[in-house]
């Protein structure tokens, strides 16, 4: 590992933003893997597993989602971020994780916010305009577009073109930006107020010869490098031969699963969150791929069959049965199982159903290795075979483990 990634970061200790910024990054390494190997030495019968050493990443600069929070100092108007667990706000201006072009456009915007006089959200008296920058990144075409949120608490908009027109001036990268309208009392930085003030709302990224769209609030991998090693692994792991039927739980806006398409019979995404749907949707049609659908649903009650119909809510999938019929009408629903579930990870329930169903192959992505080892139990327990195990680094700087394995149930990779 190069000697150069010191993570000497100079706000160690008072950002709130990652708890490895004063670690080198080959140490950070080297603790995460000691974590995986105690979590994973716990699985029964498992003893002798080594899972994979972790799959390092690029560790600077990785995170296309950037956020800042705007405030006061000797009555300047700086942007940074909140010190751990309090509300706080540290001045940041070099990040050594953000995307560069973001954190510039989070700083052009307090700066931008001084000359138009505006004024800042201040939380304990409930008053003042401008709350947070929210900074997304994308690539399509090898060229960099920004899309950029302005939350502000409240309603009027003062001088809100030639504002537009003086960022977009200064950032030729901004593709779009969308105004949130925020005035509650929360820690939640996005409402579901929002208005596109200028272009379309979204941009686009390319993602292994797909292309995704990225919105305010749709969940996207923060780390594009990590992100393309972990779905290729998934890939890779799904051993797809063409005639599979894939089931992409907790699906998100339909990343992993439409990479799969082109291996794959069929993929099935379920996702609980209705906009996360919505752009699953729109990237199927931007793809122009067939054999995708998605379904919104909770993952447990849809493959349980236990939900009824309102829990199939969709835009193309409304009626949707649920698995029981597919079952009766296809002999069973789905070879292979991909699912990458929040930190919580998933539901007894839901790893019972993979247990008593047909499904020869699970590929379980988890941002949370306890939760991950807790659910891996249920599965060994229910005749599954744990056969890899592979940390992959999506967060340097951070004590964020993401973790890809693979179960069979012949015991064969
Ligand atoms: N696989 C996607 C997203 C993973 S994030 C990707 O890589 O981009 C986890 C997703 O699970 C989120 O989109 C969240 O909305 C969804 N989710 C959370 N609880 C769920 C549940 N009970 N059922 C289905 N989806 C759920």
């Amino acid at each position: 590992m190069d000697k150069k990634y010191l993570f000497d970061c100079p706000y160690a200790l008072k950002c709130g933003g990652c708890s490895y910024n004063n670690i080198p990054y080959e140490k950070q390494l080297e603790k995460k893997e000691g974590r995986i190997r105690g979590l994973f030495a716990q699985l029964p019968g498992y003893k002798n597993f080594k899972p994979d050493r972790m799959i390092a990443t690029d560790p600077y600069h990785y995170r296309n989602k950037v956020h800042g929070v705007l405030g006061y100092k000797n009555s300047k108007i700086f942007s940074g971020l909140y010190s751990e667990e309090s509300h706080r706000i540290v001045e940041v201006k070099d990040c050594l994780i953000e995307d560069e072009d973001a954190s510039a456009v989070i700083g052009g915007v307090a700066e931008l916010a001084g000359s138009f006089k505006y004024t800042v959200f201040d939380e304990d008296k409930g008053r003042g305009f401008l709350r947070h920058v929210l900074v997304r990144v994308a690539h399509s075409d090898g060229v960099k577009k920004l899309l950029v949120v302005i939350v502000t608490a409240l309603k009027e908009f003062p001088k809100k073109n030639d504002f537009i027109k003086a960022l977009t001036g200064r950032f030729p990268m901004i593709e779009t930006i969308i105004w949130n309208y925020n005035p509650k009392k929360t820690s939640m930085v996005l409402s579901d107020n929002n208005t596109v003030i200028y272009g379309p709302g979204y941009i686009i990224d390319d993602m292994l010869g797909l292309k995704f769209a990225i919105s305010a609030g749709s969940f996207y991998q923060v780390n594009h490098r990590g992100a393309e090693k972990m779905y290729s692994l998934a890939k890779e792991f799904a051993g797809l031969t063409g005639n599979e039927r894939v089931l992409d739980a907790y699906c998100g806006t339909g990343t992993i699963g439409m990479l799969m398409c082109d291996m794959a019979e069929s993929v099935l995404g379920v996702e609980l969150c209705e906009s996360a749907v919505r752009d699953a949707v729109f990237n199927k049609k931007l793809n122009g791929i067939k054999n995708y659908r998605v379904v919104c649903a909770d993952a447990t009650k849809y493959i349980t069959g236990s939900g009824g119909k309102e829990n199939y809510r969709s835009g193309i999938s409304r009626g949707e049965s649920g698995p029981a019929r597919d079952r009766q009408q296809r002999g069973g629903p789905f070879d292979v199982v991909i699912m990458d579930p929040p930190r919580a990870g998933s539901t007894p329930e839901f790893i019972k159903a993979v247990i008593d169903s047909n499904i020869q192959r699970v590929v379980y992505i988890s941002c949370d290795p306890e939760t991950l080892v807790r659910d891996l139990k249920i599965f060994i327990k229910g005749g599954f075979k744990l056969i890899r195990a592979v940390p992959t680094d999506m967060f340097p700087g951070t004590a964020h483990i993401e973790t890809v394995t693979l179960l069979t149930r012949s015991g064969k990779m």
